[in-house]
């Protein structure tokens, strides 16, 4: 008889680690003990008994079962073959249709008899409720941890692990501090893209000065997006994904800051910027005091072979003018200004994503149903009364799910520059992300001015939309 014998390397917490050898040594022992040759021995190393890990050796054995390179198979016992019910059914299917004999060291298991498939069922779902048990356990151990703030797992990027001793001497965690030089990459991560930096651009900065990544290697936008939406780094203990209270972690970051990045990097209308990007601050926001037109870029004017300063112009009317670093330096100085006031926060940043989410996802079916209905009308499927009767119900559904999109929609930008040190942040901040803001905040309009009357400010107006 030709005979394979197949071990798994098991991790119990609670029962006695089952060496692969003590294993293999019992299986052969067991082999000679009825004459068969050990023509394969196939070890997987898999440390949870319910994790779906691949196991390429046993997949390899059933493989010989299929090609009857083996008569039998020897295992410590049925719980290091077979993971679940399931897998054990597959076992017993095999050993029908390939006469295969399974012999386990914890008792001959004939699987042909239907009293060698009972024991085998048996001890299969014995081990699988131990399995459940101890998953059980460790879940709650988990739990436990998390409840008390302590850290579990891995040491996060950025930080190191103290250790302490209880009172038997034994060596358990204490609580994660900043390790420096890690935790400098990550304050400054932070502040790029706080700053509206790309997650794109901050990888690419981080790659060419050589900052290994946590795992050794280089650093990807998702790696880069997990280590920032990390509650750890701003001490704020998560499991299952939510915040559940402060943790024993010193933090990196302030839980400002952490929120900060949270509303930036899961914004429902953070996009790839598109198309060219704007090198000017209110082309295309600023307006013409004349015929509402947008501002475009104007050259200098050359002027005794010297060029002149750049300037904002009204594309349509052709009729305004202004200088581009006055009007610029103008709204600036609103914009921060508004940014600093205390309630700016409150005020300004009424965002609030589920709803947003919300009132879009009401749009677009009240929108889709309003198409639907024009389409039926156009086939003659419906008269024109009932259309109008249909658009009448559904228009004001429509605006009202709209006015809360736009209520609702969070300025991102807002959340990120409002408060003490807006002029700051201003400074550090990106081209579009300081044109997304002016755009979302104020309405700025350049006013015609007289001959000689170009430089005056009160001839911009920088108005804020909402408050
Ligand atoms: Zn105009």
């Amino acid at each position: 008889m030709k005979a394979a014998i197949y071990a798994r390397i098991s991790q119990d917490a609670n029962a006695d680690h089952l060496g692969v050898d003590r294993q293999l040594t019992d299986c052969r022992a067991a082999a000679r003990q009825h004459g068969w040759e050990v023509v394969h021995e196939y070890v997987d190393n898999d440390v949870s008994a319910t994790r779906r890990k691949s196991r390429p050796q046993y997949t390899r054995m059933l493989a010989s079962i299929e090609a009857r390179a083996i008569d039998a198979l020897i295992v410590w016992d049925v719980d290091r073959l077979t993971r679940t019910p399931r897998e054990l059914e597959d076992i017993i299917d095999l050993a029908n249709a390939y006469g295969l004999e399974l012999l386990s060291i914890g008792g001959d298991i004939d699987l042909a008899t239907p009293q060698g498939k009972l024991t085998a069922r048996v001890k299969g779902s014995v081990a699988r409720h131990e399995t459940d048990q101890q998953s059980r356990r460790i879940k709650r151990k988990i739990q436990e941890k998390a409840e008390k703030g302590e850290p579990h797992g891995m040491v996060p990027y950025g930080f190191q692990r103290t250790y302490q001793q209880d009172e038997s001497g034994s060596r358990r965690h204490g609580r994660d501090i900043p390790k420096p030089a890690e935790a400098d990459i990550i304050r400054e991560i932070t502040r790029r893209i706080l700053a509206g930096q790309s997650l794109r651009s901050t990888v690419q900065l981080l790659n060419e000065r050589g900052n290994p990544s946590p795992r050794g290697g280089r650093w990807s936008s998702a790696t880069l997006r997990q280590v920032l939406l990390r509650g750890t780094n701003a001490g704020l203990r998560t499991h299952r994904g939510e915040v559940v209270g402060k943790s024993t972690t010193e933090p990196i970051l302030s839980e400002d800051d952490y929120y900060r990045l949270v509303s930036v990097l899961k914004d429902p209308t953070r996009r790839a910027q598109l198309g060219t990007t704007p090198r000017h601050l209110l082309t295309g926001i600023a307006e013409c005091g004349l015929c509402g037109g947008k501002m475009r870029r104007l050259k200098g004017v050359e002027r005794a072979g010297k060029k002149g300063p750049e300037a904002y112009g009204c594309r349509d009317c052709f009729k305004i003018r202004r200088s581009m670093a006055l009007v610029d330096a103008y709204v600036e100085g609103v914009v921060i200004a508004l940014l600093t006031r205390p309630d700016a926060l409150a005020a300004l940043a009424v965002g609030n994503p589920d709803r947003a989410r919300e009132a879009q996802t009401r749009a677009e079916a009240i929108n889709a149903r309003l198409l639907n209905a024009a389409d039926q009308f156009a086939e003659g499927v419906i008269s024109a009364e009932q259309m109008a009767r249909i658009s009448a119900k559904l228009r004001p559904q429509l605006d009202e799910a709209r006015e809360s999109l736009a209520c609702f929609a969070p300025v991102t930008s807002v959340a990120q520059m409002a408060g003490p040190d807006a002029a700051s942040r201003w400074a550090a901040a990106s081209l579009p992300m300081k044109r997304e803001l002016i755009d979302a905040l104020m309405t700025v309009t350049i006013l015609p001015a007289g001959p000689g009357r170009g430089a005056d400010p009160r001839l911009i107006r920088a108005v804020p939309k909402t408050v």
